[in-house]
């Protein structure tokens, strides 16, 4: 009798994911109307004084049927008067959508109406943390917000010019997308005059307006505009100057010329996420200007790129509705990794793909999987998280090796052309890539883009001298959220005294194995040297094979892998190869992984390694890695090694933010009063303050609480505010901490609630749980409000276990470093034996 092995379906959403989609969920279809917007026009007031807007928006209505009432979105507006050209309007207005009768063919419709919005327009004002700033007010479209400011058809896929004529206070700047048409005074106030000739979705529409600094350039006939506030100046470039790269890049990569006239980049104080990629009019958050000393370690590029990359994936072609998403957000974030590929190499590329692996992993893990592209949802902005930005992004660069980067750039430059200036879904990416390509991508899209979940490999390695094989195993060891079997092509490279050769392997079951005929056993196996395929992946292999990876292999890919198992496995071997890559490795993004290894085994002999490498190695992304590493360690070595960091002002912010960190883990006798004693220490985004308050966060003592409470107030900077309210997470039992974040909970500052959230998700407590479900029923905006929710299921959950749950955590992170260790001691014990023998 033969056992054929059971055949392994694919078909789309066979695989729906789990913990995304919350009971009440449905699916979502966009409305049908049957109007189109052709153009708006709007001249809109800003008070700032008032923090209100009044505005006159035209638009111009094309009806498709022979006239009737179409509705448009007008979120929590004073409607103060329609009329149709100039003569008045049937109307009606419910707080949400107004709805206006208008005739057959094209009609002008003119709303002017008041607003003074809880959301998608912010106004910043002078206050008792930033004395000195000018007023800022700045609008957020995305996802469905542009209507609490500005009457419009608020769906991606109603594309239409747009011109918005913005009065402000004299000497005020205000800036929109498209070109400047005039500017100018008029009835005390100024007015920029901007338009946008080529049609765009309404939640692109943008303003930003305040007292800034500009700076223009001219590239290629596009002009380059860059706004930052008052006393950026001397900075801005630093933030700013790849610019040009940046747009030369896409547009020789995709062979599609950048599409707008201008980009505009503003900085603004307090915006909410870091850049929105409003056409040609780029906002970015005010933290990411930095001066040389942050310029060490920190860098825009990756930011700017990011938003650079929309103009052309998102705004040129946008996704036609939400659950599309990633056609915005994946080819930003791998365009992105591209140029950092150009601009800085093969090595960083490599190592920004297993950092989005690395996201993609933490909300797989600690969250929820859900296929990329999914109808049930409830929020729009639910579908912004690390499946649609790095997990998209890793699927593209899979899809780019393996149609092959010629043809893979061939079909983005025909999507482009084919859908400019208009909308696509993942179907027309898709057709269009089997006809750039020549072949079917269906099973492709349904492994990847409509069923959850990821390959996991897992790798064994046989040599039979005798018959000159080497057999490689493969095992698909994925779980029951992802599919039973994926098929996948993987590159092999295998290294012998003999030379290099590389081999295919194309896998389709869960188990297969590959035989080869070699002259010589192996020295180096590669699989997958470039990490071009979307997968987890672990080989079976013993301490010395991982060893001798690290130490000489040339793919950083294959080295992190090997450096990570290194740091699960322990013992002297390890320690040493770690060490060695530590201080020598040819990438820092290796030696800073290699770091955390060390820091994850918390023997005597790795610490000793972390602290020798602290004299030696000058990288400060590699310093910052050792840094946090020693936080696992304790000790008057280590704390005085960390205290060294922290008092150093040669040293990048970021270390000593992470030396601030690690020495509050040490809870050595002194550290508070160190920590504090560099607690206002000007740095770049707080970065020092944030170090020293969660440092005072690990300390867990009375006077740590007094500080980090002091800190919560409105007189400190937003990321120290949101750090001290994030660190409250670490006082369960106090009174007070409840009651400090149940005012908070109700901040009229978004970062500060998002940091209530996260530190009710560690308290784990009834009342926290109380604190979480006010969030999740009234804060303004859905993300939070869904964050909220998952942390307090997280807190429900927890609190059903049992109150046991918390120490049972406590004993076996003890019985962990316990364990630790003695299998140090095993190895040293070893390694002395072997010595001898
Ligand atoms: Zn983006």
């Amino acid at each position: 009798m033969v056992s054929y092995p059971v055949p392994t379906p694919i078909y789309p959403y066979l695989k729906p994911g789990r913990d995304f989609a919350y009971p009440e969920y449905t699916s979502r279809y966009q409305d049908v109307v049957d109007f189109r917007v052709k153009h708006l026009r709007l001249e809109l007031w800003i008070d700032f004084e008032d923090e209100s807007l009044r505005g006159v928006a035209e638009l111009q209505i094309q009806h498709e049927g022979g006239g009737g009432w179409v509705g448009l979105d007008a979120c929590e507006m004073q409607v103060e008067d329609v009329r149709m050209e100039d003569a008045g309007a049937e109307w009606r207005y419910d707080g949400a959508k107004l709805r206006v009768r208008v005739g057959p063919g094209l009609s002008k419709v003119r709303v002017s109406y008041r607003a003074r919005p809880r959301k998608g327009f912010h106004f910043v004002k002078p206050d008792r943390a930033n004395p000195e700033r000018r007023p800022q007010a700045w609008s957020q479209g995305e996802t469905e917000y542009n209507r609490y400011w500005v009457p419009l058809l608020d769906h991606p896929s109603h594309k239409h010019t747009s011109e918005l004529i913005i009065y402000v206070p004299r000497g005020y700047v205000a800036v929109s997308n498209g070109d400047l048409v005039a500017k100018g005074e008029r009835d005390g106030w100024s007015y920029w005059h901007w338009r946008m000739d080529k049609p765009h979705s309404p939640y692109l529409i943008s303003v930003a307006a305040g007292v800034f600094e500009e700076y223009h350039e001219e590239h290629n006939g596009v002009k380059l505009s860059y706004y930052v506030p008052p006393g950026y100046g001397g900075v801005y470039r630093l933030s700013f100057e790849k610019t040009p790269k940046i747009l030369d890049f896409f547009s020789q990569y995709l062979d599609y010329p950048y599409p707008y006239g201008k980009y505009a980049q503003v900085a603004v104080y307090e915006f909410i996420f870091g850049g929105m990629e409003n056409t040609t009019a780029t906002t970015l958050t005010e933290l990411t200007l930095h001066d040389e000393k942050a310029h060490m370690d920190f860098s825009s590029d990756p930011l700017v790129a990011h938003e650079a990359a929309h103009q052309w994936f998102g705004d040129l072609v946008t996704m036609r509705d939400w659950p599309h998403t990633w056609l915005n957000e994946s080819f930003a974030t791998f365009l992105e990794n591209l140029f950092v590929r150009h601009d800085k190499g093969e090595d960083e590329f490599v190592y920004e793909l297993v950092r989005d692996m690395d996201a993609y992993l933490r909300e797989y893990r600690e969250s929820y999987a859900r296929p990329i592209v999914t109808k049930v949802y409830k929020y729009p902005s639910e579908l912004f998280d690390a499946h649609s930005y790095p997990k998209g992004g890793l699927i593209l660069n899979m899809l780019r090796s393996l149609l092959g980067e010629e043809v893979f750039r061939r079909g983005l430059s025909l999507f482009l052309r084919r859908y400019a200036y208009s909308v696509a879904d993942t179907e027309d990416f898709r057709k269009t890539m089997e006809e750039a390509s020549g072949r079917s991508l269906e099973l492709f899209f349904d492994q990847f883009f409509y069923n959850a979940g990821h390959p996991a490999i897992r790798v064994e390695e046989e040599w039979r001298e005798g018959a000159r094989q080497f057999v490689l195993r493969f095992k698909q060891t994925q779980g029951d959220d992802s599919l039973p079997a994926y098929q996948l092509g993987l590159r092999v490279l295998v290294k012998s005294g003999s030379g290099e050769r590389e081999f295919r392997v194309e896998l389709r079951e869960r188990e297969e194995t590959y035989v080869f005929s070699l002259d010589e056993a192996p020295e180096l196996v590669c699989v997958d040297p470039s990490f071009e395929c979307f997968k987890t992946l672990e080989y079976s292999r013993n301490v010395e094979q991982h060893a001798k990876v690290l130490e000489s292999d040339t793919h950083v890919y294959c080295r992190i892998i090997a450096t990570r198992a290194l740091g699960r496995m322990g013992g002297v071997r390890a320690v040493e190869a770690l060490r060695k890559a530590l201080t020598g490795d040819a990438f820092w993004g290796v030696a800073a992984e290699a770091a955390r290894a060390l820091g994850d085994l918390r023997s005597e002999e790795a610490k000793k390694a972390l602290l020798t490498a602290l004299d030696q190695v000058k990288n400060p992304k590699v310093r910052r890695a050792i840094c946090e590493a020693l936080g696992n360690y304790r000790g008057g070595e280590v704390f005085e090694a960390l205290r060294k960091v922290l008092e150093d002002g040669e040293e990048s912010y970021y270390v000593r933010q992470a030396a601030a960190i690690s020495m509050g883990k040490t809870r050595s006798s002194g550290a508070a009063e160190e920590l504090v004693r560099h607690i206002d220490t000007p740095s770049h985004a707080s970065a020092i303050t944030v170090g020293v308050l969660r440092g005072l966060a690990e300390i867990g003592s009375e006077e740590a609480l007094r500080v980090i409470m002091r800190y919560t107030e409105e007189d400190k900077q937003t990321p120290a505010r949101a750090a001290a309210v994030a660190s409250l997470g670490r006082f369960p039992s106090r009174r007070e901490v409840y009651d400090r974040l149940r005012e908070l909970a109700r901040s009229p500052n978004y970062r500060v609630r998002q940091a209530v959230i996260a530190a009710c998700r560690e308290l784990l407590s009834a009342e926290a749980l109380q604190i979480l479900e006010d969030i999740a029923q009234n804060d303004v905006y859905e993300m939070n409000r869904r964050s909220a929710r998952d942390a307090a299921e997280r807190v429900r959950k927890s609190l059903e276990r049992g109150v046991e749950y918390k120490e049972l955590r406590e004993e076996v992170e003890r019985l962990r470093e316990e364990n630790r260790r003695l299998v140090e001691r095993v190895s040293i014990l070893a390694g002395a034996l072997e010595s001898k023998g």
